[in-house]
């Protein structure tokens, strides 16, 4: 029996005991879909993150807010697969807090299983000695965790909000204007060039709000309000298929709590969300 607590995920769901708890072993019958593992220090204790290849069958997986009355033995093991998404987003005393470390346990996990080999010169990389890092014994470039950062708005105008539909996402519901910061700019610039690419506005008054981890595989999210200044919606069709004004009390289907869009859209980050 080991003493550290086992960060197991498979894509981005996290597997959890029958008591909602982190395992301390790894279950014998998931020994063999394991890809790559890493030891480290998640809230304050030894622990050991492990990576699964995606075969969850997506009917086990719990999504939904845990209240502890979900049946708790799928796959024939003694627990369940949780979404991080739900983690993030959940108000439980006992799940809240594993959000923050188990995001820093599969972000790690995504870079160490993508980052094998040097990108100078194609050699097998080997563990940084006394970082979190990898490094190449052949002309010994150093390669640290990567995240990308990406921005996320909220636009409003006269008391609505801009949601749209993203073509290559989920159809079926409306989130905010996102994407990735470019080399060069300014996150705000970032803001207001994605705004102008995927809808044909323009917008002012860009302010931070907050931001959050999202390791899907390696993203942190830095999120905005701003303010409509001129243009009217005009969908790109390649990333976004439809835009709307809406009326913050009557929304369409969107992103579920715990997401950095439900935050905005809610205003839980910051002040100034109402306007
Ligand atoms: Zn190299």
């Amino acid at each position: 029996m080991s003493n550290k607590f086992y960060y197991i995920f498979r894509s981005s769901e996290l597997f959890l005991t029958k008591d909602y708890t982190l395992p301390t072993s790894l279950p014998e019958s998931l020994a063999d879909s394991v890809i790559d593992s890493l030891d480290l220090v998640l809230s304050g204790r030894a622990a050991h993150a492990v990576l699964l290849r995606d075969e969850v069958p997506r009917d086990s997986i719990v999504s939904a807010s845990v209240s502890g009355s979900h049946s708790a033995s799928v796959d024939g093991l003694d627990g369940s697969w949780i979404r991080l998404r739900a983690l993030t987003g959940s108000e439980d005393p006992v799940l809240a807090p594993l959000s923050a470390p188990a995001c820093r346990a599969l972000g790690l996990l995504n870079w160490h299983n993508s980052t094998r080999f040097c990108g100078r010169c194609g050699h097998p990389l080997e563990e940084h000695h006394s970082e979190i890092a990898r490094r190449c014994p052949s002309c010994n470039h150093v390669f640290y965790p990567r995240i990308s950062p990406a921005i996320i708005v909220l636009v409003r105008k006269e008391g609505k909000i801009l949601l749209a539909r993203h073509a290559a996402r989920n159809q079926e519901v409306f989130s905010c204007i996102a994407g990735f910061l470019e080399h060069g700019e300014s996150l705000e610039e970032c803001v207001a060039r994605e705004v102008r690419e995927e809808v044909g506005i323009s917008v002012k008054n860009v302010v931070y709000a907050g931001s959050q981890s999202w390791p899907y595989p390696d993203q942190h999210m830095v999120a905005f309000y701003a303010d409509w200044a001129s243009g009217e919606i005009t969908p790109d069709l390649a990333e976004i298929s439809e835009a709307r004004w809406f009326d913050p009390d009557n929304l369409p289907n969107s992103p579920m709590r715990g997401t950095v869009a439900w935050n905005l859209i809610h205003g839980v980050f910051g002040a100034s969300s109402k306007k």
